[in-house]
């Protein structure tokens, strides 16, 4: 009886390669995946939308960097927002973006100080 204490996950789930660096060896801790070669956590990615091929996309900001959960990003026009009088200046510093799969082209979840929690587009935005 050989037992590893560390290596608790089941081989037959097979869970999605790090999207940094391509490691098979991820694991589940809570609702997120984490990778033990380079530490990168991430949320896997929810299907319940029928993405049909389900290939991971890389969501990137309005001058091709690529986005990442919790990143902080700057808007680079000023936003309208639905139900506000006032608009999201350019420049406004945006933290610990959440990447989803939005309304429309709205692929970021964040909280805008003064404004709450709303959705943008990737397009809108520059990463810090
Ligand atoms: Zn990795």
């Amino acid at each position: 009886m050989q037992g590893c204490p560390v290596y608790h996950w089941t081989v037959s789930e097979t869970l999605p390669p790090c999207p940094e660096c391509a490691s098979e060896y991820t694991y589940e801790m809570g609702a997120l995946l984490v990778c033990p070669e380079c530490a990168h956590e991430w949320s896997p990615a929810v299907s319940d939308e029928d993405d049909a091929g389900a290939e991971s996309t890389e969501i990137k900001d309005a001058v091709g960097n690529v986005l990442a959960d919790g990143d902080t990003v700057t808007v680079i026009k000023d936003l309208k927002v639905k139900g506000s009088a006032t608009a999201i200046k350019v420049g406004t510093k945006v933290r610990n973006i959440r990447l989803v799969n939005g309304v429309g082209d709205h692929d970021i979840d964040c909280k805008v100080d003064g404004f709450g929690p709303m959705q943008l587009k990737s397009s809108v935005v520059k990463k810090v």
